[in-house]
C-alpha cells in the first residue's frame, strides 16, 4: 500500500484535519465518559482496531462496533485516552473517499501514537500502539548516558569492568529479569530494546557467536529481502550497505550489533530446560555454559528460537541403508564437495531452489523433487511492486521512515490484508507472465496462495511454500533443473525411489523440507505440558493449509502473552523483529517496574502444534 506523506500549506485547517481533530476529540470523551456504545458509534459498520498494547496490553484486533464496544468495555476502567492529537508535522490526507492521519495520544502510564483511516461512515482502521511508558523512558538525545563520571574518584569502575562483572554475575551474584533463549537477530534485537529499557536481561545462544546461526546457513545464502525491510533497531544499516547482504556480512553485523547496544549475551550456552514455580513466579532456567552448568531465576522467560529453528527431516524407509550422503537443508554445506555429483533435493521452496541453483553453478547433476504446489515470485517484482511504496530508496526520498513504513504495514488489519495483497501479485503475474508460461510448461507445480494474495500472506499463515526467485527457478523454468512430482516412498542404496515407481540414482540426498514450529524448540525445553498449554506458534487461523482455524486476527502466540504467565515467543524476519520487539520489551518492561498490565482477550489455543 503506497501513500502520499507531503505537507500539505495553507493557513486554514482542511477539512481532513478537521474531521480528524474532531473524532479524536469524540473518542477520548467518549472513553472518559465510559460511554461504551459513543465509543462503538465513532467507527463504521466494517471497522477494525488494532491495538498494540496501549489499551489491551496484549496484540489484538477488534472487528465492527461490538468488537470496539468489547473492547472499550474491558478496558475502561484500566485505560483511557489523554492529549490525543495529530502528529505534529504530519497532515490528514484524503483520497478515495478516505481520511488518513497519524496521531498521537498519552494513556495513565505511557505515550502513544497511532494510524487512523476514516471512511464516510467513522474509523474504518484505527491502529494504537505504546511507544513508552511514562517514567521510564530510553535515555536518548539529550537524555543520553555521559559514559563517564569527570572528577577524581578512587576505585573507578571502568565501562569494561562495569560489562565484565554485569555478564558474569548472571546466575552467581545476580538474577537477570528476563532469560531470551535464542540469540539469533530475534533475541539480539530484544536484548538491545532490554538494554536501552534498563531491563536486567541475558540472551543465551548455543553458537558460539552472535551470527553463527546465519554463518552456518548455506555458503550461496544472501538475504532474499532488501535492505530497506532489513534494518535492526536503533543503528540502521549504512547507506553503503547492500540491497542483499550475504549471510556472513549479516553474521558480523549481528555480532558487531550485540557489543555496540550492550547485549547481555552468553554464547556456547544452550538451554536445557525451564520450569515454572507457579508460588514464586519464577523459572529456573538450567543452562549449559561452555560445559559448566548454570542455573538463572529469571522472572520472564522468552524463547526466540526461530521460525525457522527446528527442522522437519522426514522418517523415510530406507534412510538406513542409503549408501550415499544425506542431510537437512540446514545442514548443507554449500556446492563445492559436489561437482559432478549426482544430488536429489527434496523440496521445492526457497532452500531448495538457492541450493539447486548453486549446485547446477558447479556442475552436480541437480534434481528436484516437488511434492506440493510452490508460490514463486521474482525479486525485482517483489521489490518494485510489493515493497517499493514502503521500503525502497524511493520511500525513504519520499520521506518514509522505516518506522513509517512499519506503522502502515501494521496498520493493515490481517482480516483483509490480503485484499490488498491480491491486486499487488496480479501485477506481478502480468509482468512475468512469460517467465511463468515457461515455469507451467516444465511441469512445475505453480501457485498464488489460497486465495491469490501470493507471498507475504503465505508467511504470516504457514511461513512457508514459497521462493522468491533470485534465478533458480529460470534453470526449472529451461529445464536445466529437472523436476520430478510425487512423495518420496524409499531410499535405496544408490538413490530415491518416488511414489510412481521412479528411481533417482543420487550420491547426495538433500532434505529441504523446511522447519517445524517453534512450540516443538519451546517443548524440548520447558516440557510437553506447558508447550501444549500454550499451543501453536505462529499462524493466523485463516483455514487454510497449514494455518487451521478458528480466526485468531493476530499472529498466534508472538510478542503478546500467552497461556503460560511469564512466558514468551519472539522472531519473525528481520521487519517484525524489528518493530515487534518494541512491544514486547515494553511489555516486559512493565511487570519489572510493578505497573499493572491486565491483559484484554488472552488469546485461546485450538492447536498444541
Ligand atoms: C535459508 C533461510 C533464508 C532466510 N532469508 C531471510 C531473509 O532474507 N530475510 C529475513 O528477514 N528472513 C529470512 N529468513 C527467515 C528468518 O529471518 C531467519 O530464519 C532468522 O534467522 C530468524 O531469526 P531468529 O532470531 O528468529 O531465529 P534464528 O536465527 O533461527 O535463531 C534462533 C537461535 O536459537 C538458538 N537455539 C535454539 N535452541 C537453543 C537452545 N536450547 N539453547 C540455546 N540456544 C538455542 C539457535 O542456536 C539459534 O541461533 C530466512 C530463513 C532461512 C532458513
Amino acid at each position: 500500500m503506497t501513500q502520499t506523506l507531503e505537507p500539505t500549506t495553507g493557513t486554514e485547517p482542511s477539512a481532513a484535519r478537521t474531521r480528524v481533530e474532531t473524532w479524536l476529540a469524540d473518542f477520548e470523551a467518549a472513553l472518559a465518559a465510559r460511554d461504551v456504545d459513543r465509543a462503538a458509534g465513532l467507527f463504521a459498520t466494517t471497522s477494525f482496531w488494532r491495538d498494540l498494547i496501549a489499551f489491551t496490553w496484549n496484540f489484538t484486533t477488534v472487528e465492527n462496533r461490538d468488537g470496539v464496544a468489547d473492547l472499550a468495555r474491558q478496558t475502561r476502567e484500566s485505560t483511557g485516552a489523554t492529549n490525543s492529537r495529530i502528529t505534529e508535522g504530519e497532515e490528514p490526507e484524503e483520497a478515495d473517499g478516505v481520511v488518513t492521519a497519524w496521531f498521537r495520544f498519552e494513556t495513565a502510564v505511557g505515550r502513544g501514537s497511532g494510524l487512523l483511516r476514516l471512511n464516510d461512515e467513522g474509523a474504518w482502521t484505527f491502529l494504537t500502539t505504546l511507544d513508552e511508558l511514562k517514567g521510564h523512558e530510553e535515555n536518548q538525545g539529550t537524555n543520553r548516558p555521559r559514559g563517564v563520571e569527570h572528577g577524581a574518584q578512587k576505585d573507578r569502575v571502568t565501562w569494561r569492568e562495569r560489562r565484565t562483572a554485569e555478564l558474569e554475575g548472571f546466575g552467581r551474584d545476580r538474577e537477570p529479569y528476563v532469560v531470551v533463549i535464542g540469540g539469533g537477530q530475534g533475541g539480539i534485537a530484544l536484548g538491545a530494546r532490554l538494554r536501552q529499557l534498563g531491563v536486567d536481561h541475558v540472551v543465551v545462544d548455543r553458537h558460539a557467536r552472535p551470527g553463527d546461526q546465519w554463518r552456518s546457513r548455506y555458503k550461496s545464502l544472501c538475504l532474499h529481502d532488501p535492505v530497506w525491510y532489513d534494518h535492526l533497531p536503533y543503528l540502521p544499516f549504512p547507506r553503503n550497505w547492500p540491497v542483499f547482504a550475504p549471510k556472513d556480512k549479516i553474521g558480523d553485523w549481528l555480532e558487531m550489533y550485540t557489543r555496540v547496544m550492550e547485549v547481555n549475551y552468553w554464547g556456547s550456552t544452550t538451554a536445557k530446560s525451564a520450569t515454572w514455580d507457579d508460588a514464586k513466579k519464577e523459572w529456573t532456567v538450567t543452562v549449559d555454559r561452555d560445559g559448566e552448568e548454570v542455573v538463572l531465576h529469571p522472572k520472564q522467560l522468552v524463547f526466540a528460537l526461530g521460525v525457522s529453528g527446528k527442522p522437519n527431516i522426514p522418517s523415510i524407509p530406507g534412510q538406513d541403508v542409503f549408501a550415499g550422503e544425506q542431510h537437512h537443508s540446514s545442514q548443507h554445506p554449500g556446492p563445492d564437495a559436489y561437482k559432478d555429483k549426482r544430488v536429489v533435493v527434496i523440496g521445492s521452496n526457497n532452500s531448495a531452489f538457492d541450493i539447486c541453483g548453486a549446485l547446477w553453478e558447479i556442475g552436480a547433476d541437480v534434481t528436484m523433487v516437488q511434492r506440493s504446489s510452490t508460490h514463486i515470485v521474482k525479486s525485482d517484482s517483489l521489490m518494485e511492486i510489493g515493497l517499493g511504496g514502503l521500503y525502497s530508496e524511493q520511500a525513504v526520498e519520499a520521506g518514509v521512515t522505516t518506522h513509517k513504513a512499519d506503522t502502515i504495514f501494521a496498520s493493515l488489519p490481517y482480516r483483509i490484508m490480503h485484499e490488498f495483497q491480491i491486486p499487488l501479485y496480479q501485477q506481478m503475474a502480468e509482468r512475468d507472465k512469460d517467465f511463468y508460461q515457461r515455469l507451467e510448461e516444465s511441469g512445475f507445480r505453480h501457485d498464488w496462495g489460497a486465495d491469490g494474495s501470493g507471498l507475504f500472506m503465505k508467511y504470516l499463515r504457514r511461513g512457508s511454500g514459497y521462493y522468491i526467485d533470485v534465478g533458480a527457478a529460470d534453470l526449472v523454468a529451461d529445464g536445466k533443473i529437472p523436476v520430478k512430482h510425487g512423495q518420496v516412498t524409499e531410499l535405496t542404496e544408490t538413490g530415491v525411489k518416488l511414489a510412481n515407481g521412479e528411481e533417482l540414482p543420487a550420491d547426495l540426498v538433500v532434505y529441504a523440507t523446511g522447519y517445524g514450529s517453534m512450540n516443538g524448540l519451546a517443548a524440548d525445553i520447558v516440557g510437553d505440558e506447558i508447550a501444549d498449554r500454550v499451543g501453536k506458534v505462529w499462524g493466523l487461523g485463516s483455514d487454510t493449509t497449514k494455518d487451521p482455524g478458528p480466526w485468531e486476527g493476530e499472529q498466534r502466540n508472538m510478542w503478546k502473552p500467552t497461556q503460560q504467565e511469564g512466558l514468551w515467543f519472539h522472531g519473525g524476519n528481520l521487519h517484525q523483529s524489528r518493530y515487534y520487539s518494541l512491544y514486547l520489551a515494553l511489555q516486559l518492561k512493565a511487570r519489572a517496574e510493578g505497573i499493572p498490565t491486565p491483559v484484554y482477550g488472552l488469546q485461546e489455543v485450538h492447536h498444541t502444534s
